[in-house]
């Protein structure tokens, strides 16, 4: 866990182009559309969205925008 940005504080926003992240673990948050109420839980490998689900059953390395929204605010990128 090392290698994610110490100055990064658990349900705090973060506003990554149109999504908010927030941080709900180590390696998990919860990311909102911000046209959007619905509220996805994110990890740093897989979301609830449909986009992933239905992309990652032929990649199971892909990553949705909420994916790397999440990677950025944690300083993965
Ligand atoms: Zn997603």
């Amino acid at each position: 866990m090392s290698e994610i940005n110490p100055s990064v504080k658990m349900f705090e926003p973060y506003p990554v182009g149109d999504l908010v992240v927030y941080i709900t673990g180590p390696e998990r948050g919860s990311v909102i559309e911000s046209d959007c109420r619905w509220e996805l839980t994110t990890t740093l490998s897989s979301c609830d969205c449909c986009t992933f689900r239905w992309y990652s059953r032929r990649d199971p390395s892909y990553k949705c925008r909420h994916i790397l929204a999440l990677r950025q605010v944690l300083g993965l990128k």
